[in-house]
């Protein structure tokens, strides 16, 4: 049986060269993810160009996730470095600072947002402040920690309800870049609302891209707000480095199983990422943990775990690959398929592929999606064996590389049934796998290719 869940890697220094991404793909990895906190667009475009003339030297094409910065929020800069110790008072400032502990934000007007008795983190929550007196220009923070800090340190505000849209001006003008570049699919960071899917959605729009949007679901307002995120994204992320802190590490196990079950149920992908694999950045050898940790991303029912760091800044990138999908195809021998849900009209046809699987004991269930619907209301069940897709559009059996179980396989252009079996007879008799006999299931519209028109199943003995 083939592997199911989905490899992301995130592009680095480490894996920047053509061969490097060659090797990758060869691997089995299933999409590249950019990183917009680093690189610039010289750098971005040349790893797009690369990524697209790998697929088509090894005929395998790929998804390019661009995961957009949004507003991570800074302090400036620091002379040296501010040794703190519990107790110490820091205060942060709208105008020039005049005193060692006075710090700016790049974000100035937050100091206005906050209150009395909030929170301040500061690098990576490893320094961690409360709001004891505001006034007019700055705020006056005690530090509950001792630690060190220094310049650029990143800030995070886990109990403020501040005004900062997800998507800044540097957001924008990535997203138009992306557009420009034709990436699959765009992850916003920081989502606290639906409003902030919409606003990238329409930005993508205005820009002629109708790229799948996910969600990175890394504060507390992401996770209330999960309902109305989830229906207006195509995907979700738990981000769980920066969830981990806004939300404290203890609470991110839990949270992260309610997120894949509530985006499972729409029929939508989950991205389970960050310090899956850390210790081999350094090391050739994972963890148990951190092996344990892949596995139960899986039992929980990720369509695609992800490395960072891993493969960016990395000693064993490859390795880290190796051991992640090794992980995941052992753990899948275990998987409970074939999930149950309540049936809906739009996933009548869906459930009862999966339902048919059972009976008719397929080689694979074929489907012909134009959008990718069909094919991702069918991995919503489970089902055992292989969903291969078709679709006239390349753009679709590129982004369906992030859906659990879904296997790109052909991209054609045909109206009428008899037509896409005749095509696809043939395409199955130069596959490895199929044989004389073997028997598949297929859905399709009875006209083929129109969106939201899937309304045939059936059954096909290869002759
Ligand atoms: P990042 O997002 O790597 O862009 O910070 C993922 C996370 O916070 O886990
Ligand atoms: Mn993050």
């Amino acid at each position: 049986m083939e592997r199911k869940v989905k490899i992301v890697i995130t592009l680095g220094p480490s894996t920047a060269s053509k061969e490097a991404m060659e090797k990758l793909i060869k691997m089995g990895v299933d999409v590249f993810r950019l990183n917009f906190s680093h690189a610039n667009h010289e750098t971005h475009k040349k790893s797009i160009e690369t990524i697209r003339e790998v697929s088509r030297e090894l005929k395998r094409d790929v998804a390019i996730l661009q995961d957009i910065s949004g507003p991570k929020i800074r302090i400036g800069e620091i002379d040296g470095i501010l040794e703190l110790k519990k107790g110490d008072k820091i205060v942060l400032t709208k105008n020039n600072p005049s005193k060692r502990n006075e710090l700016t934000l790049s974000h100035p007007q937050l100091i206005d947002e906050l209150k009395k008795d909030e929170e301040v983190y500061f690098a990576d929550g490893s320094i961690r402040a409360i709001v004891v007196k505001k006034s007019k220009d700055s705020a006056e923070l005690e530090v509950l920690n001792e630690g060190v800090l220094s310049s650029k340190k990143g800030v995070n505000l886990p109990s403020t309800k501040h005004s900062l849209s997800a998507i800044t001006e540097k957001d924008k003008r990535d997203l138009k870049f992306g557009a420009e570049n034709g990436v699959d699919i765009v992850a916003v960071s920081f989502v606290n609302s639906a409003k902030d899917i919409k606003e990238a959605r329409k930005i993508l729009n205005e820009n002629n891209s109708d790229a799948w949007i996910i969600a990175k679901i890394e504060t507390k307002l992401g996770v209330e707000n999960i309902g109305e995120i989830l229906n207006e994204a195509d995907g979700l992320m738990v981000a769980r480095g920066d969830l981990g802190i806004e939300i404290g590490v203890e609470r991110v196990p839990a949270i992260q199983k309610r997120l894949i079950k509530k985006a499972n149920a729409h029929a939508k992908p989950v991205i389970v990422a960050t310090q899956m694999l850390l210790s081999m950045v350094n090391s050739p050898f994972p963890t148990r943990a951190e092996v344990s940790d892949v596995a139960n991303a899986v039992l929980d029912g990720a369509d695609a775990v992800m490395l960072s760091d891993e493969t960016t800044v990395g000693r064993y990138p490859f390795k880290a690959v190796e051991i992640l999908k090794r992980t995941i195809e052992n753990i899948e021998e275990m998987y409970m398929y074939h999930k149950k849900y309540e049936i809906g009209d739009e996933d009548a046809i869906a459930a009862s592929v999966s339902d048919l699987c059972k009976g008719v004991q397929p080689k694979a269930i074929i489907s012909f999606t134009a959008s990718g619907q069909t094919a991702k209301s069918i991995a919503k069940y489970r089902p055992k064996v292989e969903i291969y897709a078709a679709s006239q559009h390349k753009k679709t059996l590129r982004r369906l590389n992030l859906i659990w179980g879904v296997k790109p396989f052909f991209n054609i252009d045909v109206k009428k049934p008899d037509e896409f079996i005749e095509e696809l007879k043939h395409k199955l008799k130069s596959t490895d796998g199929f044989d004389k006999g073997d028997r598949v299931i297929i859905t399709m519209g009875s006209i083929v290719g129109k969106k939201g028109m899937t309304n045939m199943i059936r059954i096909l003995d290869l002759d």
